[in-house]
């Protein structure tokens, strides 16, 4: 039997939600359905840490909810979701789920997953205790199937049912568990912490698209260094996707990769926008320019060499293994390219440059570089200046180019 607590006693209200899950909660009440903001939303407030979003799970299916609200839509295949936009925000409505006409193939994987069910229900598909918590904004009660509550104050990651097995139906939950534990600062539970390493061949056999997902999601979560060094202590396989692998291969403790990560996730516990191909950019970059010096060592002359060693790269990076949607791919190619052209400091190139849409991230980038040492202050001086002054400066600046 569930549990039924007060919302008060954990600093729970209505007002705790961002407008957006308030509305929608409301609707959903008025109309007769339930609406449980359940998930990330209620633990990270119970936590003490600003939910990045809201989820709702409810009684209703996917056609009632979007006949309540207007801006909504009914996505996704194996799991009908609606996403319900509320100004600047989208909530993700989810019907409940059920236990029965679950589909697995022989491995024990999850194929087919689309069945209502009751909330007892819903709760037992969830992943971890902490993320099967229902809170019921209109009566302030929190309904706790698996002693989440519990477990959050003990500070543990538990999952729900058997490690192993939960890990054989969806073995992203190997990631999640690290990416989790990591955030919240939770001590993994001794049965997870048990399995987890030999669990991890089976994220092989998913697709690398969902995989690159999740390991965006590690590396935005404002905690990619610590994450990545718990990878190697809990003996996570890494070949189980490309990234993954050259993010562990590589040294993490090489200035650039230890830099560009410390100010991601500077940058995202303050709440800041990080661009994702400038990170993948980043964390690429010791490959990229080691490749570079090779070129230039080869006798090709700098742009050249650059372009070279991006192309030798590219091949791997857009290969279907990794799964990278062509955006970010595109996003990082244009940040590396830029490198060699800030030494063209003549005619009509600089202006060029300066008017190209990737120009403030590629320069970012060159300041990250000079930050951990690459010799380039020249060209980082030059450029700075080149930023600030007037159009008439810079065409003296370019005039003065020997
Ligand atoms: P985040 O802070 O990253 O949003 P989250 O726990 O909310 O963390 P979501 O991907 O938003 O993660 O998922 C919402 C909820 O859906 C989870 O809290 C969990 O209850 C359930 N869930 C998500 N992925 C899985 C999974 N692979 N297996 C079982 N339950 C899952
Ligand atoms: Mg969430």
């Amino acid at each position: 039997p569930a549990l039924v607590l007060d919302g008060k006693d954990f600093g729970l209200s209505l007002s705790r939600l961002s407008n957006a899950a308030q509305k929608v909660v409301k609707q959903l009440h008025q109309s007769g359905f339930d609406a449980m903001v359940v998930g990330g939303g209620v633990r990270d407030l119970m936590v003490g840490l600003t939910p990045k979003d809201f989820d709702i799970a409810t009684n209703a299916t996917p056609e009632e909810v979007r006949a309540l609200f207007k801006r909504s839509r009914i996505i996704g295949r194996r799991f009908r979701i609606v996403h319900v936009m509320v100004g600047p925000e989208t909530i993700e409505v989810t019907t409940y789920r059920g236990g029965d006409e679950v589909t697995q193939n022989e491995q024990g994987r999850i194929m087919r997953d689309n069945t209502f069910g009751s909330q007892a229900e819903d709760a037992l598909r969830r992943d971890f205790t902490c993320n099967a918590l229902y809170y019921d904004a209109m009566a302030n009660q929190v309904i706790d199937y698996h002693h989440g509550v519990a477990d959050i104050k003990a500070q543990r990651l538990v999952m729900i049912g058997e490690p192993k097995q939960r890990f054989r139906e969806d073995p992203v939950r190997v990631l999640r568990a690290l990416r989790l534990s990591t955030k919240l600062g939770f001590e993994l539970d001794a049965a997870i912490a048990a399995v987890m390493a030999e669990c991890s061949p089976w994220l092989g056999a998913e697709p690398p698209a969902r995989l690159v997902d999740e390991l965006i999601k590690l590396l935005l979560s404002g905690h990619a260094l610590a994450c990545l060094h718990n990878t190697r202590r809990l003996g996570i396989d890494t070949s189980v996707h490309p990234f993954l692998q050259v993010l562990i291969d590589q040294d993490l403790d090489e200035p650039f990769i230890q830099l560009a990560l410390e100010n991601t996730d500077t940058r995202i516990k303050q709440g800041k926008h990080v661009s994702i191909g400038f990170l993948l950019a980043a964390l690429l970059w010791p490959k990229v320019r080691s490749a570079w010096q090779a070129c230039i060592a080869s006798g090709l002359k700098s742009q050249f060499a650059l372009n070279e060693a991006i192309e030798q790269v590219r091949v791997e990076l857009d290969s279907s293994s990794w799964g990278l949607p062509h955006r970010m791919t595109a996003m990082c190619r244009e940040i590396w390219q830029m490198q060699a052209q800030f030494d063209n400091q003549r005619g009509q190139r600089p202006f060029r440059l300066l008017a190209q849409a990737r120009f403030r991230a590629a320069y970012d980038f060159l300041l990250l570089r000079h930050e951990v040492g690459e010799d380039n202050t020249d060209s980082v001086v030059w450029w700075q200046h080149f930023q600030a002054v007037s159009d008439d400066e810079r065409a003296a600046m370019v005039q003065a180019q020997p």
